[in-house]
């Protein structure tokens, strides 16, 4: 049994589901239209599968920003929403959608419950419109072998940082783990199970030098029955997409896409889908045009909840941030 709701917030404009490149860019342009903004994610930070994914490797074909990390890209998203108060919340995953007064009521739970327990408070959201930019599915860390829950990084520390941490795994979360709790005075063990770690070249070479000062132990290929004495441990082993919560939502799925028409809107009223999961795209799955259809999808957004304002948003070069 699901615990029931807790009370809803107050309303924002725009609810947006999935922070990454879609989300993050829908939120920048809803909130120039003016709106309030609520954005989830599943994960502990923004930026989608950038920031999940392929933090490290160098993205050649996003316009007017040359060969720059996916890593990058998104502390650039996240900088553009600086001059507006975006309402983030993070692990959360969205369960359920409900129709509310003069919109919509999602439902969440905290991220690293498969499926929500009867400890798992549900938040509620109500918004006047929702923009699902969901890409595949929640980013949820692939469970550790004989571990019950999930771990994943950044992670807020419950107290002061460990003495000795265990940090296992080959990702990029796990060298900036690493690195991070370095910095933080914890002696950490690093190990995988290939003699390779993924990072940026500026990672890479610091991961080294933290080495060499013993200040990281690095076991890769780690030996099956490494064991570590430890307060703390984290194992980082990527990511398992999981769509099965929106999958339940009336929005006439075509396998794992959703479709819509030019403007973003889906068959329900005042609900949008910007990116990946956009079947509008095809099977075009680029950042480039996740940008193109959150920006038609957050102006849609706007004139559905305010019909004052008008679709298109004219220049933004003519206003001043
Ligand atoms: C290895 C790799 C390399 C790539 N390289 C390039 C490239 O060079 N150039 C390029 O243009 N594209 C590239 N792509 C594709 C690009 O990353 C995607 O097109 C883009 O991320 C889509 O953005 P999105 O916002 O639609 O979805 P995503 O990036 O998938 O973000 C969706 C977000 O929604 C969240 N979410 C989903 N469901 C829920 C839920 N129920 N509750 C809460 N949160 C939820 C997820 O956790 C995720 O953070 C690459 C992809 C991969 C995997």
């Amino acid at each position: 049994m699901i615990q029931d709701p807790v009370s809803p917030l107050p309303p924002t404009d725009v609810l947006i589901v999935g922070a990454g490149p879609a989300g993050l860019y829908a939120a920048f342009y809803a909130a120039l239209r003016g709106l309030s903004v609520r954005l989830l994610d599943a994960r502990p930070e923004p930026g989608g599968q950038l920031a999940a994914l392929y933090p490290d490797r160098v993205v050649y074909d996003v316009p007017a920003a040359p060969a720059t990390t996916a890593g990058e890209l998104v502390q650039r998203l996240v900088q553009q929403l600086a001059p507006f108060e975006i309402d983030m919340r993070l692990s959360e995953v969205a369960r359920t959608l409900t129709p509310h007064t003069d919109g919509w009521l999602v439902g969440t739970a905290p991220a690293g419950h498969a499926a929500p327990g009867p400890d798992a408070a549900l938040r509620s959201y109500p918004a006047r419109a929702v923009i699902i930019a969901a890409g595949m599915g929640a980013l949820l860390p692939r469970p550790a072998p004989h571990a019950d829950d999930h771990t994943d990084w950044p992670a807020p520390l419950p107290g002061p940082a460990p003495r000795r941490a265990w940090v296992q795994g080959g990702v990029p979360q796990a060298t900036r783990a690493a690195l991070e709790l370095a910095q933080l005075g914890t002696h950490v063990t690093l190990s995988h199970r290939r003699a390779l770690f993924r990072g940026t070249p500026e990672q890479l070479a610091r991961l080294n030098t933290l080495r060499a000062e013993g200040r990281i132990d690095v076991h890769a290929p780690a030996p099956a029955d490494l064991a570590p004495d430890v307060d703390a441990t984290w194992h980082l082993n990527g990511y398992l997409p999981d769509l099965t919560p929106l999958l339940a939502w009336p929005l006439d799925w075509q396998g794992e896409y959703v479709p819509a028409d030019d403007a973003g809107r889906t068959r329900l009223p005042g609900v949008f889908v910007a990116g990946d999961l956009s079947l509008a795209g095809g099977d075009f799955k680029l950042i480039a045009q996740a940008f193109a259809q959150a920006a038609l999808s957050a102006n849609h957004a706007a004139h559905h909840v305010r019909p004052d304002l008008r679709v298109r948003p004219g220049h933004s070069s003519d206003r001043r941030l």
